[in-house]
Parts: C-alpha cells; structure tokens; sequence
C-alpha cells in the first residue's frame, strides 16, 4: 500500500521522511539500546532530544529569549481555561474576538472565569469574513486580548497581527502555528495543539511572554500552572515524550527545507491554486472573504450538494482522502498544512477538474 494524499484537518499528515526516520529509531534511538517511548524523561538522552526540540523551534520562529516554551498536554482545548486562569491577574474582564467555531468555544471556557467581552465578531456574514480591526470595541480594563488566527472550520485566517498596546495578545495557533514567519514579540501568548502543523496529537505547544508567568488565580490546579511548568521544564510531571520528540523531528525537516519563509512560500503557492481552480469553476464554491482566506484549511462547496457523497467515493478511489467538510458546516473542506505535498494539491485540482466535468 503507497502513501494517500489525507486532508485530515487533523490530526494531520506528518512528512514521510520524518515518519521514516522515527522508523528507523524506533526500538533502538542513536545506539542507547532502547526506544524514545521507553526512556526516563529525565534520563540524559531524553534531556537532549527535549532541549534539541525547543532550541530548534526557537530559531525556527526567532522566539525572544525573554520568551518560555511550554511542551504541554491537555491539547488547545486545555488553554481554553488556562488561559484566563493563568492571565487575569485579578482583572475581571477580557477581550474576545469571535472569529467562528474554535473562538466560540474558547469564550464559552473563558465564561467560567471571567466576563467576556466579545469585542468583535464575524457572526452579520455567517463568520466567513473578519471585523476591520478599527471597528473592535477593545476594553480599556482587559486582561488579553484572545483570537484565533485561523479558523480551521471555517477557514478564515488573519493575515495581519492585531495590535492591542499594552493589553498582551493571546493566539490560538493551532493550525497556522509553522506555516509562515510571524514576529513573536507581538504576543503575550501563544499556544497550539501539535496535531495539525505540529506532529503527533499529545502535545501542546505554548509560548509565553516570561512576565505574564505567575500570580495565577487561586484555585488553578497544578498542572494548569505556567508558572510550575516553566520552573520544572516542562517536566512537572511525565511530559508526552514521544510527541515530543516527533516534533523535534519535525523541527529539523522545516529547518532542512529553508526554515518558515520557505514554507510561506510553498503554502501560499498551493492555497493560491486551489482557490484559482475553485473560483475559475461555476461548480464548486468558497464562501470567504478573498482577503482573510485560510492557507491551511479550504473549505469549498459543490453546486449539487446531493453530489457529496459520490465525489468523497471516488476522491477516495483516486487516493485523496478525508475531504468531508466539518459535521457544522457540510460540503468540503480541504486542509493543506506543511506536511501536504504541492503535488497532493494539484492530484486535488486535477481530480476535481475531472469530477466538474463529468458531473456538472
Ligand atoms: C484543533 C483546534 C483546537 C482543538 O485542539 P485540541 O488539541 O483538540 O484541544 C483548538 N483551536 C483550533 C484553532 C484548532 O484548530
């Protein structure tokens, strides 16, 4: 059986080489005799793996040395709460930018904890645009200001930093997290479940502004606590090694490849094609604003939606897989994060050419 092209929003596809390498040093990993997964996290070899990871990740994203890199658990979804648990600082209000589904999910957790000011929303256009940042209504008295870079249901992506003053900017990466150089000293803080652009789900990725560490609020358990995992390195407790070291392998493939600008490039290059062979066709549809159109996640529409299920049928059959939209919003959705080829988008385009053809 050869390699598919998957589409899976995630978890996502990882590069082959990587996959081929983590093969190679599965039950015996640079002569220590043993496998990653069997190593103490706080034996020497494990040590180096972790540190080779995190100093790769720096240089990939030039992250600030007065910036902590967290190797987390508990996915994006876990940040949800952390985040205004660990920030608030006693403050009573933050600022929410609804931007579509993974936004609302992170208000509703931040409800638990605060009030939330929805300072603006995409909600008037059915979330497939982005407010002008002129027309937010920021509070004077926030703690952080949250939003999500690129929504992954929807695919509507920032292609523009916000800038929030003094109130620290906090950033779901999840799916955009790799794929483009972003300037770090912008955020308080920013977090991504590695399950998209990343490596293997298990592992969370947060990055924090080191003020912003500490004076959580009181009854935030311990492993909820930037602070105690900043002191222990991550290692508070046992840390997802494995998907640690994945990730470390990752690194290393972004960096043999030219590093973040090179990956702009190749993604810019595939999202602008599929778009092209979505908008020169009567058949197929994408629903968001030109300007704020997702690289990573193409959600796309056919013309006769009863159609659906015979396209995924023989987008399968030709070797494309996972191209069914999210169960809220239906039709497509094709998510091409780093790891995808350009030729599995053009197999895409090419396919879907054919289907247009024979079925409009
Ligand atoms: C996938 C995703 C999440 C959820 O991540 P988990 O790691 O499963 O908790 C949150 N936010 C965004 C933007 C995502 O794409």
């Amino acid at each position: 059986m050869s390699r598919i092209y998957n589409f899976s929003a995630g978890p996502a596809m990882l590069p082959e080489d990587v996959m081929k390498q983590a093969a190679m040093e599965m039950t015996d990993w640079h002569g220590s005799g043993m496998s990653v997964m069997e190593m103490s996290h706080r034996g020497k070899e494990f040590v180096s793996i972790a540190q080779k990871a995190e100093s790769d990740l720096r240089e990939l994203m030039s992250i600030p040395d007065h910036y902590t890199v967290l190797f987390l658990q508990g996915g994006a979804s876990s940040q949800f709460a952390m985040v205004p648990m660990n920030l608030l600082k006693g403050k009573k209000r933050a600022d929410y930018i609804n931007t579509g589904a993974w936004s609302k999910k992170a208000i509703a957790e931040a409800e638990h904890y605060c009030q939330v000011n929805v300072a603006a929303s995409g909600a008037s256009d059915n979330f497939t645009s982005i407010p002008e940042e002129s027309e937010w209504s920021l509070s004077a008295d926030a703690a952080y200001v949250h939003y999500t870079p690129n929504e992954t249901i929807g695919g509507v992506e920032f292609h523009w930093i916000p800038d929030t003053g003094t109130v620290p900017l906090v950033a779901d990466m999840s799916s955009t997290i790799l794929s483009r150089p972003i300037d770090v000293s912008r955020y308080g803080v920013i977090y991504a479940g590695a399950q998209k652009n990343i490596g293997p789900a298990g592992l969370t990725i947060v990055i924090i502004r080191e003020d912003l560490i500490g004076n959580e609020m009181a009854a935030t358990p311990t492993m909820f606590k930037y602070s105690a995992m900043a002191k222990a390195g991550s290692m508070y407790n046992t840390p997802p090694t494995y998907s640690w070291y994945m990730a470390g392998l990752v690194f290393e493939w972004i960096r043999k490849r030219g590093g973040l600008e090179k990956m702009a490039e190749t993604n810019k290059n595939k999202a602008d094609k599929l778009y092209a062979a979505i908008d020169n066709s009567k058949f197929y549809n994408n629903p968001v604003d030109m300007k704020c159109r997702s690289w990573m996640n193409v959600p796309f529409t056919l013309a006769k939606p009863d159609l659906d299920s015979i396209f995924l049928e023989q987008a399968k059959a030709a070797g494309l897989v996972t191209l069914k939209g999210h169960r809220s919003v239906g039709g497509m959705r094709a998510s091409i994060y780093n790891a995808m080829p350009a030729e599995g988008v053009d197999a895409l385009i090419s396919f879907m050419e054919t289907f247009e053809r024979e079925n409009a």
